[in-house]
């Protein structure tokens, strides 16, 4: 990695002192702290085909790997999310979805009334990126400024996230896509809730099935807990490769929370690369 990227990245040197090292730590101590329950949404199964199950099976280049990358079934650390009352995948309005294409898609998004979220909206933000995207990208949701631009993952946020992908040779627009949990901004930047997303799980759905990516970057608590059917804390599930459906996903933490908590760089740093790992073994899987 260059050191420009781990300038970027706030990796470089860094010198500080103990008691403040201390107090850094201990504001980042909530994050850990605030995982909440999960949503407790199931994403719906896409109706097209999943993503090749061997585009998801580790290479010997990943086995050999230093870190050893492991494909994890949720473990007893990752308990299981509570169901949701509503199921996605057996309403009317979800089998709509599923059935959609690119366009209708991205137009039902932008119409779309299903949560209170659209009456504070500026703009839904369906996502972003190549449509025929190895690498899935998937947040929380929009933010002030990515309602405003109808773009997700821009701003300081963004910027940090296209330094991470640089990190490892990505870029977005270039066999990445990015997408969030919600389309719209919940008011005040405030945390999603459950109905919201079990409303809103099927626009995901759709986009990874239409996209089937090789591997799907989770950040954050809510995209985690979402697509992982988890309310287990981030700090519990880094580390290793987790699944939804066939596709392998890597995890790690907001960039957002990222710019907030200094410490916790040199964790995502370790994600990146396991991420790197994974779509160079898909890559040679290929
Ligand atoms: S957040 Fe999702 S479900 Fe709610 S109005 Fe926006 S697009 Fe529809």
């Amino acid at each position: 990695m260059s050191r420009r990227a781990l300038d970027e990245l706030g990796l470089g040197p860094i010198w500080i002192r103990r008691d403040q090292l201390a107090a850094l730590a201990r504001d980042a101590a909530p994050e850990e702290a605030q995982d909440e329950p999960a949503p407790g949404v199931v994403i719906p199964r896409p109706a097209a085909p999943a993503a090749a199950a061997t585009a998801g099976t580790p290479s010997p280049a990943a086995t050999k790997a230093s870190r050893a990358p492991v494909v994890v079934i949720p473990d007893a650390r990752t308990r299981a999310a509570p169901q949701a009352d509503i199921k996605p995948a057996e309403n009317e309005r979800s089998r709509d979805i599923a059935a959609m294409d690119w366009e209708t898609l991205e137009a039902s998004i932008r119409a779309c009334t299903a949560c209170a979220l659209c009456e504070g909206r500026t703009q839904a933000v369906p996502g972003v990126g190549d449509r025929s995207a190895r690498l899935l990208i998937v947040g929380e949701a929009p933010g002030a400024e990515e309602d405003k631009r109808g773009e997700p993952f821009v701003g300081a946020a963004g910027k940090l996230l296209d330094n991470m992908l640089a990190a490892i040779g990505e870029k977005r627009g270039d066999g990445v896509y990015i997408a969030n949990v919600l389309k719209c901004r919940p008011p005040g930047n405030r945390n999603p809730q459950p109905p919201e997303v079990a409303e809103c799980a099927p626009y995901l759905a759709r986009q990874i099935a239409l996209i089937r990516p090789t591997v799907i970057f989770a950040i954050g608590r809510f995209a985690i807990q979402t697509l992982l059917k988890t309310d287990a804390p981030i700090s519990a599930l880094r580390g290793k490769v987790h699944r939804h459906d066939e596709t392998p996903v890597v995890i790690s933490y907001h960039p957002a929370y990222l710019l907030r908590n200094l410490p916790d760089k040199a964790k995502a740093w370790q994600d990146l690369l396991l991420l790197g790992e994974q779509l160079a073994a898909t890559k040679s899987g290929d």
